[in-house]
């Protein structure tokens, strides 16, 4: 059947081997590193994992000018290792988990930090919070086969050159086999599916001009600035 408009294209996502990643699905862990729960407020100690979604559309790659979305005044940066699922399965066991992996990313979480904090006081859906336009800037995916799995090391984030957060991997509360464990015991993980896994303390505003540079060792620096409003 003739379709009325052209359908959306998938979103390819660059890969260092050269071939692109298709994304299908956006899943990010909320409050991965203690600090950073301390920091919105919540006790780390007493949580399950949870996550919301974004949609793939909202990737964008690293090198893009972001603009500045509507409806906050308070729009912030989350430095995020991402992984890149490659392979799909329901109810995977942490053991066989890494196995589903095809490669990590730096990536950002974007947010309405003002909209989020009034949906949690209200017990409302975080969507118009964390599912924003451009909000998923994505670096370069290097496959697992070539650095190796991500348990430690170094993930920073700058802001016109001043570091605002510097943590480590290895703080990560449920690292990346329990991350994926966790989210296909309620979807069936698919080849394409990105999971942001969560930020450390440090986390801020940003205004138009700002370059924002996440840094995770081994991987590609992910780097975005921010422009002005959309106005088209
Ligand atoms: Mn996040």
């Amino acid at each position: 059947m003739p379709t009325l408009f052209e359908p959306q294209a998938a979103m390819i996502a660059a890969t260092s081997e050269g071939r692109g990643f298709p994304v299908r699905r956006i899943f990010c862990i909320g409050r991965n590193y203690a600090a950073h729960a301390r920091e919105m407020g919540k006790d780390p100690e007493r949580e399950a994992p949870f996550f919301f979604t974004k949609w793939a559309e909202n990737v964008v790659p690293s090198g893009t000018v972001i603009a500045y979305p509507p409806g906050t005044r308070d729009f912030h940066y989350e430095g995020e290792l991402v992984i890149a699922i490659g392979k799909g399965g329901r109810n995977i066991a942490p053991a066989d988990a890494l196995a589903h992996v095809y490669g990590y990313a730096a990536g950002l979480d974007m947010t309405r930090r003002d909209l989020q904090f009034e949906a949690r006081e209200m017990g409302r859906p975080w969507d118009v919070a964390k599912n924003v336009e451009q909000s998923a800037p994505l670096g370069l995916i290097h496959p697992a086969s070539a650095v190796g799995h991500l348990s430690a090391g170094r993930i920073a984030l700058t802001v016109n050159g001043q570091v605002r957060q510097d943590g480590d991997l290895g703080e990560m509360i449920w690292n990346v086999a329990e991350v994926i464990a966790y989210v296909s015991r309620f979807y069936r993980l698919e080849p394409g599916d990105l999971i942001y896994s969560g930020t450390p303390a440090g986390v801020g505003a940003v205004v138009e001009g700002d370059e924002i540079i996440v840094t995770v060792e081994g991987l590609s620096d992910c780097v975005i600035r921010i422009g002005p409003e959309a106005d088209d």
